[in-house]
């Protein structure tokens, strides 16, 4: 008698062992999923995430606030200082442009995505995207850069400053020698 006993007692084990089970199988079944089909469906990034930079070069004005303050100096400037006969004109934010930006580099390999750069920038040209897929074979491609100068432009650029540095110190030599003639003849006549 107590054989029969113990044979259905397991079986009521086993089929509230397999009751228990599918009842958590049937509760997900009904739940909403809480993952989604990536890379199909995307998550909309929030307000501030922190991504891929970018840089609207039209409104730099090269002052090197950016690459002063990142900490892992991944953004490399160099600037050409523009002649008086130069206009480079103003930004959106309405500051004058008096430097040429022949390069404007990011090496976003070495970005850790802290929002350094972005803060000081006085015309809110360097910018977190909500971009974050931009993986590459190669890291050399990722160097971003930014520049819109043609090595032409570059070299015009180059070439008129070193023209007006000559044409102003030249202009200095002389009111110098002026001047040195001018003390001289006063010191003849005094004499
Ligand atoms: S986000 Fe930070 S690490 Fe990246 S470029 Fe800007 S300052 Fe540098
Ligand atoms: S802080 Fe802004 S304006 Fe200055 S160099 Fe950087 S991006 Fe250009």
């Amino acid at each position: 008698m107590e054989a029969v006993r113990t044979y259905f007692r397991d079986i009521w084990k086993a089929l509230s062992s397999i009751a228990v089970g599918l009842n958590v199988t049937i509760r997900h079944l009904v739940r909403p999923a809480v993952t989604i089909q990536y890379p199909d469906v995307k998550l909309k990034m929030p307000e501030r995430a922190r991504n891929r930079l970018y840089v609207n070069i039209d409104d730099c004005i090269g002052c090197d606030q950016c690459a002063l303050a990142c900490p892992v100096d991944c953004i490399t400037i160099e600037t050409i200082k523009a002649t008086p006969d130069q206009d480079l004109g103003v930004t959106s934010t309405g500051h004058k442009k008096r430097l040429h930006v022949p390069r404007f580099d990011i090496d976003i390999a070495k970005c850790c995505y802290c929002g350094l750069c972005v803060y000081p920038c006085p015309t809110e040209c360097i910018v977190m995207t909500d971009v974050y897929e931009f993986s590459e074979f190669d890291r050399h491609n990722l160097i971003y850069q930014f520049s819109a100068m043609k090595p032409d432009q570059i070299d015009d650029a180059k070439a008129k400053l070193k023209k007006a540095e000559e044409e102003a110190a030249a202009k200095k030599a002389a009111a110098a020698a002026a001047a040195e003639e001018k003390k001289k003849s006063e010191q003849s006549k005094q004499g």
